[in-house]
């Protein structure tokens, strides 16, 4: 049986761990004094226990690092008093009992050491590359970019010379930017000549390739000598080489990417084995150049936008300039223009209005006010039977219809002013026809003709009363005359004769002129009344040219009467006047042996139009073959005393007041009356009256 062992205290277990742990413990106070350390720590540090204790730990390490502030892990080195350093890992664990800390160190093995190195490599071209990239993303300067690239593949890799290459479309190329150390020969804006880039190569970039040469001279490299010349001018004794290939979709091509350029690392100090980090490494930072050349390219092509689009713009808003204030100018001319019209519109002693075709009031001017006292917004936008009133309204609404309808309208009416004074108007509405023939509404012009009015009354009293005192005296000179004709009262030389005959010519001239003027008168004052009944036209027709037959042989003028028979409701005196007045002018106007032709008929329709349509009208006709009538003196003829040719009166013994008289008579039956003709060819005139048809014929 095996004596019974004492078992150790833990205390002793402890103290024999920390005396044996492989791994080096330090106890350090708070202030980073130095209270404790085991075996494997006096090993660490070089120096005995005694020398270690109550030093700031600290005076052991290379560096002066604050130890309140180091992290919990770490690598430090320390350097032993005979200068030999030591790379340790240490683990620090704070306060194991109040105001004291522990630290536990390790060494670091060699091929530790190498992976932290590599790791430290790979970490900090993962840096490069994601600050290249971050550049590149962020920077819109090509050439920035590039000298970037350059500057730190040179610090990371330790190359002599890092340089971008820019290969040209004819096969030479550039040294476009370049990091090189100061002791060897820079390659910048260096063209290459095609040599020292044959097609081969190109064709192999532009498929992705990498060239790695460790030794330029070696066999491996297979290099041309005339590119080892060059290389040799540059120093040049390894070298990497990787293509930057620029996006196909950014410049347009089908076929796959396009060979821009070249990123190469020069060692030139001595031969190099590029590893494959580095080959790596470069390949990516060619990869963000090709990103960055197409970024660089759209910008480019933004940017040519951007311009383009900004002179379009530019030209477009200065044209838009020049429409406003061609537009401010015409509307300030066109306010210019239509306060001019409104003071003229106002200064007018006339009422000038604007009536839509609902027969609202859109425009006025002042005479409105002064005229019928109304105010411009009892006006405006007001109807017409509101501003006129009914019984006024009922008089106007005829020829506000026919207006609306298209027709210009002329009519007079009398109406009493605001200040008690009856007036004459003439009354005119224009309509506004806009496209389509679309009635928008009319124009009302108003003038007061009272004046006028009052002159023709004082003229028409004055003719007449002249007239009646003329025809006394007329007609006892005219009666002397025949009984001198006679010869009764004692015969006269031949001489003596033909004046006579004259003095008796002229005397009947006289006493027609009377006549007439006074027929005139009588008829446009409404003294005598037309006695209207049923008439067949040919009967009236046929009394005319008894009436005229005379006169027609004496001419050797041949009467002819249309056939066709219609009833018109017509003062048969009075229609027979009109027909023998158009007959006599026919005559007199004829060539000898001449026609003329006596027609009445139903169509075609008259050319006026007649205000009331629905009634049917019949168009009488007096054509001749005489010498016709100029055009512009055709509605002319109608007034009085209005002759073509003044010498007519003398040769042809009319007064001037025929056809006056006959257009009196004509619109007395609601009828009208207009001429027609060729300039030495004839003339044709033309008068309507309304036609008795169905019930309305007596006969
Ligand atoms: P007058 O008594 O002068 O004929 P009217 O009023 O009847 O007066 O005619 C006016 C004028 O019209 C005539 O003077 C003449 O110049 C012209 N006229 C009228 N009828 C004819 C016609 N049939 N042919 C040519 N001219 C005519």
């Amino acid at each position: 049986m095996a004596g019974k062992q004492k078992s150790p205290t833990k205390k002793s277990l402890f103290e024999a761990v920390f005396k044996h742990s492989v791994e080096a413990i330090v106890i350090l106070n708070n202030c980073d004094r130095i209270v404790e350390v085991n075996l494997a720590a006096c090993k660490l540090f070089g120096v005995k226990k005694k020398d270690l204790l109550d030093r700031v730990i600290a005076d052991f390490l290379t560096s002066t690092l604050d130890w309140q502030v180091m992290p919990e892990r770490a690598e430090i080195k320390i350097r032993q008093p005979q200068g030999k350093m030591k790379l340790v890992e240490y683990s620090q664990v704070r306060d194991i009992l109040p105001n004291y800390n522990l630290l536990t160190l390790r060494e670091l093995s060699n091929w530790q050491r190498a992976a932290i190195a590599e790791l430290n490599l790979h970490n900090q071209r993962a840096e490069l590359l994601a600050e290249v990239t971050l550049k590149i993303r962020q920077s819109l300067h090509l050439k920035e970019i590039l000298q970037t690239t350059v500057n730190e593949v040179q610090k990371i890799l330790q190359a002599d010379r890092v340089l971008i290459y820019q290969v040209f479309a004819n096969g030479t190329g550039m040294s476009i930017s370049e990091a090189v150390l100061p002791e060897f020969k820079p390659i910048l804006e260096v063209e290459f000549p095609e040599e020292v880039f044959p097609e081969d190569y190109r064709q192999l970039y532009s498929q992705g390739r990498i060239r790695a040469i460790a030794d330029v001279r070696s066999a491996d490299a297979n290099l041309a000598e005339c590119l080892i010349e060059f290389m040799d001018e540059w120093q040049i004794k390894a070298k990497l080489i990787v293509p930057i290939l620029q996006n196909s979709q950014a410049h347009n091509e089908v076929n796959g990417d396009r060979l821009w350029g070249l990123l190469i690392a020069h060692q030139c100090q001595a031969t190099r084995e590029w590893r494959d980090g580095e080959l790596e490494l470069m390949q990516q930072l060619a990869n963000q150049i090709g990103i960055a050349l197409s970024q660089a390219e759209l910008l480019e092509n933004l940017e040519e936008l951007v311009a383009e689009r900004t002179v379009k713009l530019s030209q477009a808003n200065l044209n838009l300039e020049q429409e406003i204030s061609d537009r401010l100018e015409a509307e300030a001319a066109l306010r210019h223009s239509e306060e001019q019209l409104r003071l003229i519109a106002n200064g007018l002693p006339v009422l000038i209005a604007y009536v839509d075709k609902k027969q609202h009031y859109r425009f006025n001017n002042e005479a409105y006010q002064n005229w019928l006292g109304l105010s411009p917004t009892e006006i405006y936008n007001s109807h017409l039977l509101k501003v006129h009133g009914k019984e006024e309204y009922q008089e106007i609404q005829p020829y506000v219809e026919t207006a609306l309808k298209g027709e210009i309208v002329t009519y007079e009416r009398d109406l009493m002013f605001q200040d008690g004074s009856m007036h004459s108007l003439n009354v005119t509405y224009i309509p506004h026809i806009q496209e389509q023939d679309l009635v928008q509404g009319f124009f009302a012009l108003t003038s007061d003709i009272s004046d006028r009015k009052a002159i023709e009354r004082m003229k028409d009293e004055f003719i007449s009363v002249v007239s009646h005192e003329l025809r006394t005296p007329l007609t006892s000179i005219h009666s002397s005359l025949k009984i001198l004709a006679t010869g009764k009262l004692g015969s006269l030389s031949s001489k003596g004769q033909r004046m006579l005959q004259i003095a008796d010519e002229q005397t009947e001239r006289l006493v027609r002129l009377v006549n007439n003027v006074l027929d005139l008168q009588r008829i446009q004052s409404g003294t005598i009344k037309m006695n209207k009944q049923a008439c067949h036209t040919r009967e009236l027709i046929v009394e005319a040219v008894q009436t005229m037959q005379t006169l027609a042989q004496e001419q050797g003028i041949r009467l002819l009467i249309e056939p066709g028979d219609f009833i018109v409701w017509a003062d048969r005196d009075y229609i027979v006047q009109t027909l023998t007045n158009l007959l006599s002018n026919a005559i007199k106007f004829s060539p000898l042996e001449s026609a003329v032709v006596i027609s009445a008929v139903t169509k075609p329709q008259p050319k006026k139009l007649h205000s009331n349509s629905n009634i049917s009208h019949i168009t009488f006709a007096v054509q001749d073959r005489g010498q016709g009538i100029p055009q512009d003196r055709l509605e002319s003829i109608f007034e009085r005393f209005q002759q073509v040719d003044s010498s007519d009166s003398r040769k042809k013994g009319g007064t001037g007041l025929g056809l006056a008289i006959c257009r009196q008579i004509v619109e007395g039956h609601g009828g009208q009356i207009w001429a027609e003709s060729c300039w030495e060819q004839g003339s044709t005139f033309y008068f309507t009256l309304p036609e008795l048809i169905g019930s309305d014929r007596h006969d």
